[in-house]
């Protein structure tokens, strides 16, 4: 298995990030702000004693993933909203990622929401170690079809390592001609998406969130300075433009020059090509000698 120190830090985290996400969830309604909720989550993960892996994501209806209020944000949920909230949390680098769906006062998404969490539910029951990853993909696409629904093929699960969130591995939400397998030890996130649009996503938008890449390329000496304490704050975990209010002046400017600069990267929102709304459910597992423990 894993070193029980490890085990045990993921384990930590986990249930950090599973209590914080039911929480923003059970806070989240018409006439609360998305800036409320986010911080509020965030919030209870440090208080709690873990740390941010990545910052909340609030992405609502059409959004599939990556976006976050910026600090003087003014937006609301309103009624029927259909609103992924997506948490990660880590102790001492090891990370929990954790997503669910929640419809704004009203129920005309319940069947989307429970494909997304069905499918979900159905991978966690049955993997092991040996399992391919094409037939977890297999798997969601078969689950999410057959409730009417489309997965969403261009975004997938993956590998988490320490203070790494995407690992490398990759785990499709859509059959898939890979010969990987899952192995013992492995710690992957699952995260099925089903929509009612397109059923792929396309880049669109500033989602307020970023990672830092390197030092700028030009010698700039208050873009140097800025990288510098990204770096130290943030290592190479993503980041809130809320995050930076107290070291960048005139904040998203600041972000933005330093992306043209190539110093950090800024994560655009994903929405459904065809303007669908999305439903996602997360967990992070570990895959154990017969099965797989789910630490979310
Ligand atoms: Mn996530
Ligand atoms: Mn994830």
């Amino acid at each position: 298995m894993m070193d029980e120190e490890i085990y045990r830090k993921y384990v930590r985290a986990g249930r950090i990030a599973a209590d914080a996400r039911n929480y923003g969830i059970k806070h989240i309604g018409a006439g609360v702000s998305y800036l409320e909720i986010a911080e509020m989550v965030e919030k209870r993960i440090k208080d709690a004693g873990a740390e941010l892996a990545f910052p909340v994501n609030l992405s609502v209806n059409e959004v599939a993933a990556h976006f976050t209020p910026a600090h003087n944000d003014k937006l609301f949920f309103k009624k029927g909203d259909v609103v992924k909230l997506d948490v990660g949390a880590h102790v001492d680098g090891y990370i929990a990622d954790t997503a669910a769906t929640v419809e704004v006062e009203s129920e005309n998404y319940s069947a989307l929401i429970d494909a997304s969490r069905e499918a979900l539910m159905k991978v966690v029951d049955i993997v092991k170690p040996g399992m391919g990853l094409g037939e977890i993909g297999r798997i969601v696409s078969d689950t999410i079809e057959s409730k009417g629904f489309k997965p969403i093929e261009n975004l997938s699960g993956h590998s988490l390592q320490r203070y790494i969130l995407h690992a490398g591995l990759s785990i499709p939400n859509v059959p898939d001609s890979t010969h990987e397998v899952l192995r013992k030890g492995q710690v992957v996130a699952i995260e099925p998406f089903a929509s009612t649009g397109a059923g792929h996503v396309v880049s669109r938008g500033v989602s307020n969130i970023y990672r830092y890449v390197r030092m700028p390329l030009f010698r700039d000496v208050k873009t140097r300075v800025m990288a510098k304490k990204i770096k130290m704050r943030f290592n190479t975990l993503p980041f809130a433009e809320r995050w930076c209010t107290s070291f960048i002046p005139d904040t998203k400017n600041g972000l933005r020059r330093m992306v043209v600069a190539g110093s950090i990267y800024g994560y655009p929102q994903l929405i459904d090509g065809a303007k669908g709304i999305v439903s996602q459910h997360e967990h992070t597992i570990i895959v154990t000698e017969d099965g797989c423990e789910v630490t979310t």
